[in-house]
């Protein structure tokens, strides 16, 4: 499935070369700028294919190895997608097709500020009124959320005894009356994403919003979240050979021989050949429509891992040469430890899986 891919993965890493420079990847780190520009390119050239998850999953870990920020905001316009995708009616199905061009950019609000782990603990309300719902709450951390147009939105619809089945999805239009987004800054990493705060006060839905059927959200994201996680899987991967490529450099460059470098370097690789091998496992499972959750779990949380590893074994063997590429790889993997359900929710679903079985 992915060999017969090999010669999208190098076009895919040709543009990323030649597009994320390294003064082009500083400046929007520095001025916590979203690439409009080259995620737009990206789409317009058709580097990549959002309507085939294998040749995503590649593209995002060639950009993310070339350097995450850009990476990973050229590959976020469609975030939310997949809702849209098996879940939508056709009219809401028909915006993917404007998001495949670039002329519309999606985002995902789940995570609340009282936190993000806990997903059918979340408050954010949709009251039903007549024929339209009206949304009140916030939400916290949300990629795209000042530039999207439109955001699935995960919202209390009922409050059943059993919190899950009361959640239901919306696809917000961000210009309706009531919805306010605040850009974060001063991130960590990922600088070049855009991360918001956004409110919805009293926010005028109709029922056409409503994505799939009432209190189904909760299990629409669940499905939702075993496919973010690879991709996430993937960006992890991409940041731990992005890691890699620079302790090589450095160490053939410098003639490093002695052994602590030998074990870093067998370490490394070694790490990043097992991450490789459960990404595309768990991939292989998802792309045939046979998702195994405890290999997606294990995929995310130990690439993930392996990306902290990776840049901080960077940052210690070069850090005789501080180079700002390198510190900047340091910055990016903390979030693959974070997002899409942290190391801590990923081993519980491993643990819960695999103590379901025989
Ligand atoms: C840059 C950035 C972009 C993001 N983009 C999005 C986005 O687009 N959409 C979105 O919805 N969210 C987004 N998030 C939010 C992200 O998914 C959450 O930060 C993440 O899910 C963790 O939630 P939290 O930060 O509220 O931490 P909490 O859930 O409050 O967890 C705090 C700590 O407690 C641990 N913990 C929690 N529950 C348990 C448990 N049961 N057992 C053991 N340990 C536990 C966690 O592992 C963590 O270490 C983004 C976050 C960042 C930083």
């Amino acid at each position: 499935m992915f060999d017969e891919l090999n010669d999208y993965r190098k076009k895919i890493r040709e543009f990323a070369l030649k597009e994320f420079t390294e003064d082009v990847s500083k400046k929007y780190d520095r001025n916590e700028e979203f690439p409009f520009d080259i995620a737009k390119k990206a789409l317009s050239l058709g580097m990549i294919d959002m309507e085939n998850p294998a040749k995503i999953l590649i593209a995002i870990e060639e950009m993310c190895r070339v350097d995450a920020g850009l990476g990973i905001s050229a590959t976020l316009p469609y975030f939310g997608g997949e809702v849209l995708l098996l879940f939508g009616n056709d009219g809401q199905k028909k915006i993917l097709n404007d998001v495949y061009q670039g002329k519309v950019m999606l985002g995902l609000g789940i995570t609340e500020p009282s936190g993000g782990s806990d997903v059918a603990g979340l408050k954010t309300f949709a009251k039903k009124s007549g024929n339209k719902y009206i949304l009140n709450g916030s939400k916290m951390f949300i990629s795209n959320g000042a530039i999207a147009d439109y955001l699935v939105v995960l919202a209390r619809t009922s409050e059943e005894e059993k919190r899950h089945q009361g959640l239901s999805t919306f696809l917000v239009n961000t210009k309706l009356k009531g919805f306010k987004a605040t850009k974060l800054e001063n991130k960590l990493g990922v600088r070049a994403t855009n991360t918001a705060e956004i409110e919805f006060n009293d926010v005028e839905l109709s029922e056409g919003d409503l994505i799939g059927e009432e209190g189904k959200g909760f299990y629409y994201i669940m499905t939702f979240f075993n496919i973010s996680r690879i991709y996430v899987a993937g960006q992890a991967l991409g940041i731990s050979e992005g890691a890699f490529d620079k302790i090589k450099s450095y160490v053939k460059t410098m003639n490093l021989a002695d052994e602590q470098t030998m074990f870093d370097v067998a370490d490394v690789s070694t790490r990043i050949e097992a991450a490789k091998q459960l990404t595309y496992n768990a991939a292989s499972y998802l792309f045939k429509y046979d998702p195994k959750p405890e290999l997606t779990s294990m995929a995310k949380a130990y690439s993930g891992e392996t990306a902290v590893y990776s840049s901080e074994k960077a940052m210690e063997i070069t850090g005789k040469s501080p180079d700002e590429s390198i510190q900047r790889i340091f910055r990016n993997a903390k979030i693959m430890e974070i997002w899409e359900g942290t190391s801590e929710v990923e081993k519980l679903v491993i643990s819960k899986q695999i103590l379901k079985g025989d």
